[in-house]
């Protein structure tokens, strides 16, 4: 056995390192002193300091290294925009980008790709030539779906990685600790930044007996759905264990991975088992299995570990569920399905059912959905519903091409759409009913929120198994219970369906299909990244200014919100998300969804100078033009939501120099000190209330330290001056951060540029 064995086939260079690991391990053991779980043991053999780090789980910040970065072509523009204006050379944690999210379903695979590719011809072109430039691996339009292209070539049992998609996740199916970001925090670890993540509570899943029949490992996350419901994860990572992983499979257990996503746990993982040696000896990386067996002792929970909560699930007894709709959590088991449609007066009717996506499209799952499809056609019956396929990755289009799969759901009268994200993020050009009409379609993806799959609020989204899902659209009916309903064959005879059968590996070996995949060149320095000046997506990034060395006198409160800002109050999704590269368009956005404390209004503030009302972002330009800062009074809680960074790039990029708050939330605020701005709090949280929408405010930032309080001078319109005390979180580093202008041109000052 060779001690040094690639971390992928796709990289020259980086290695997995258990060895390294096991000694950070046995330092952290040494002081906790006590059994550790397996997340924890992942999570703790990548601290940046194992010696002094302080570690409680749901209390203490660790400080991790990841092994591996991952951003899909939505999220990635940002990310790679803002590290470019860092001035390194290349990324400094291996990182590859996925083109998957910008793909619209319209008539079927192919032909949506080519048209994808020249929509969106600016934004690939730009990803593939930065991807070159800063050695970043680059897959391809066509290629897949981020976490499926992760597990099947990437995830390694014990790795930390971080994405910039929810869903990462999903490779905890392969042992790894995959965790959803936010852009910035993909930067960090681009750049070499060590990554925050307060330490996690971990929640125990043991599973007993043996799954069989028309059960799936799907149905084991809708059941923790359910128990859990969408907030029961949050701030915890799932961690699956006991004699029932034995019978499954290893994509199967990144499917429950995958959606653990909707319970908001931090991530959800497997220990290292034979499933997972399986799946890596049949994707071309026996060597890691064969290290990981080495090191199999720590790649699972110690004996005795103990989790902050516990579950137990009996897989003899689990039966298939359906959870929805419009929300994952409502989980019913299909025996009383049929009841709870007819008492919510769902709509009975089955419009359409799609297969596939991140979730659900390994090949096991499309082998089990098409016996059920040859089972039906040899009764001579068909879809009754709309049938789509989503393959999760040009692998698996290709394998099931080869091996006949993918004839069997044409044959059966499926659509099989691009490699893709398409309709689960809504990417779907829906023809069958009109907007506004009530329908209900069912799915194996795992998000099924309002509006998600075609932007119809009144369409009822369920999530399941694909074996269900086959199921309901050859019965085209939410009454239908393939375990103990007949069908009519084309004769009109009754018949049962069989239960789904399919082989978790294919016995073949996989067909890797068309070559999707860039790799970085050696010789990058060359490499030209495209933007186009006169482009209205991207939009390379200045840095920003340093801070001028001097109390900032005089500024206008450009707006003192009311009640909940959330990071979609500060930059909106939705249409804007089209300008996510190129930030002066999107920062068109700024706070047009916050509530104006003067008039109780959303985007309509006064200028100080004109008197004139006008839109917040308008009037945040008119000051910038006129060399006027400016300040941002909030709430309580201030940017929670979605950790997006946009929300604090835009205050900054439209001429704010501080955001003062009764509270934030610490990702948001973390982001705003990260971009060179200030985040405040009123010591007094009353303070809030007597502070007016026309008041200027003075910072007296030239005294500015770390853990002592910095004075605000209040100058109201009418009336005396007073003083007030505000609150901040910066550290020794993070004031650097502010002083020049950035976290980014603080790296590029240690990188001498
Ligand atoms: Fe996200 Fe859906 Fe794409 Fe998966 S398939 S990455 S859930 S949009």
């Amino acid at each position: 056995l060779s001690k040094k064995v690639e971390m992928t086939n796709w990289e020259k260079g980086h290695y997995v390192n258990y060895k390294k690991m096991s000694e950070n391990l046995s330092i952290v053991r040494s002081r906790l002193n006590r059994p550790l779980t397996y997340a924890e043991k992942v999570l703790y053999s990548h601290l940046d300091d194992p010696h002094n780090q302080e570690i409680e789980r749901g209390v203490s910040y660790l400080k991790l290294r990841p092994d591996r970065v991952a951003c899909q072509d939505a999220t990635a523009q940002m990310a790679i925009l803002q590290f470019m204006s860092a001035g390194m050379p290349s990324v400094a944690t291996p990182t590859t980008v996925h083109c998957d999210h910008l793909i619209e379903a319209q008539i079927g695979g192919d032909k949506d790709l080519d048209r994808a590719k020249s929509i969106n011809k600016e934004v690939y072109d730009f990803l593939s030539t930065s991807c070159a430039k800063y050695n970043i691996g680059f897959w391809r339009p066509g290629s897949g779906i981020i976490h499926q292209i992760i597990l099947e070539n990437y995830a390694f049992p014990g790795g930390l990685m971080i994405g910039t998609d929810s869903h990462t996740p999903n490779a905890g199916g392969l042992g790894m600790a995959a965790i959803g970001v936010g852009g910035a925090d993909a930067v960090d670890v681009m750049a070499n930044l060590p990554w925050e993540l307060k330490a996690p509570k971990v929640i125990g899943v043991k599973l007993t007996g043996r799954m069989s029949g028309w059960t799936t490992p799907k149905d084991i996350i809708l059941k923790v759905a359910g128990i859990l419901t969408v907030k029961g994860g949050t701030g915890a990572i799932v961690e699956y264990h006991g004699p029932g992983v034995e019978s499954l499979s290893c994509t199967g257990m990144g499917t429950i991975c995958n959606m653990g996503a909707e319970i908001g746990a931090t991530t959800s993982m497997f220990p290292f088992n034979d499933r997972m040696y399986d799946y890596l000896e049949s994707t071309k990386r026996k060597r890691i299995g064969d290290l990981a067996r080495a090191y199999a002792a720590e790649l699972r929970e110690d004996e005795g570990a103990e989790y902050d909560q516990l579950i137990e699930i009996n897989l003899d007894e689990l039966e298939p569920h359906i959870n929805g709709p419009f929300t994952p959590d409502l989980a019913t088991p299909i025996s009383k399905f049929k009841d709870a449609v007819k008492e919510n007066k769902w709509p009975e009717e089955l419009k359409v059912g799609l297969i596939g996506s991140c979730t659900n499209s390994s090949y096991e799952d499309m082998s089990r959905a098409a016996s059920i499809a040859t089972d039906a056609m040899d009764h001579g019956v068909k879809a009754k519903a709309l049938f789509c396929v989503t393959p999760g990755s040009e692998q698996v289009r290709a394998t099931i091409e080869r091996d006949g799969q993918l004839k069997t759901f044409e044959d059966f009268g499926g659509i099989v759409l691009a490699n893709a994200c398409g309709p689960c993020i809504g990417q779907w050009d829906r023809k069958d009913v009109k907007k506004g009409e009530p329908n209900s379609i069912i799915s194996s993806y795992n998000r099924n929120f309002t509006g998600r799959n075609d932007a119809n609020p009144a369409t009822h989204s369920f999530v399941t198994s694909p074996d269900l899902t086959v199921a309901m659209t050859i019965a085209g009916s939410l009454f239908f219970n393939p375990l103990t309903d007949t069908l009519k064959d084309k004769d009109g005879n009754e018949f049962k369906l069989k239960e789904p059968t399919g082989d978790a590996l294919p016995k073949n070996g996989f067909d890797l299909g068309r070559d999707t995949y860039q790799a970085p060149p050696e010789e990058r320095s060359q490499v030209d990244v495209k933007v186009s000046p006169t482009s209205d997506r991207l939009q390379i990034l200045e840095p920003f200014e340093a801070w001028d060395g001097k109390d900032q006198v005089d500024l206008p409160i450009l707006i003192k919100t009311k009640g909940k800002t959330t990071t979609d109050h500060i930059s909106m999704a939705g249409p804007w998300l089209k300008y996510r590269g190129h930030l002066d368009n999107i920062s068109n956005n700024m706070l047009i969804g916050a509530i104006n404390a003067a008039n109780g209004e959303a985007n309509k503030v006064k200028n100080f100078k004109t008197g004139k009302e006008d839109a917040v972002p308008a009037t945040a330009r008119q000051y910038k033009k006129d060399g006027i800062k400016w300040v941002v009074v909030g709430d309580w809680n201030y940017g929670e939501g979605s950790s997006r960074e946009h929300a604090a790039l835009e205050p900054r990029h439209l001429g704010g120099i501080a955001i003062i708050t009764r509270s934030f939330a610490r990702i948001h605020e973390t982001n705003l000190k990260k971009q060179g701005m200030l985040p405040l709090t009123f010591s007094n949280p009353e303070d809030y209330d007597k502070v007016n929408p026309d008041d200027k405010v003075d910072l007296l930032v030239t005294k500015l330290e770390v853990g002592k309080p910095l004075t605000m001078v209040v100058h109201p319109k009418d009336g005396e001056k007073w003083e007030c005390e505000l609150s901040h979180t910066f550290n020794e580093g993070q004031l650097e951060w502010f002083k020049n202008g950035s976290a980014l041109n603080t790296m590029a000052k240690k990188h001498g540029h």
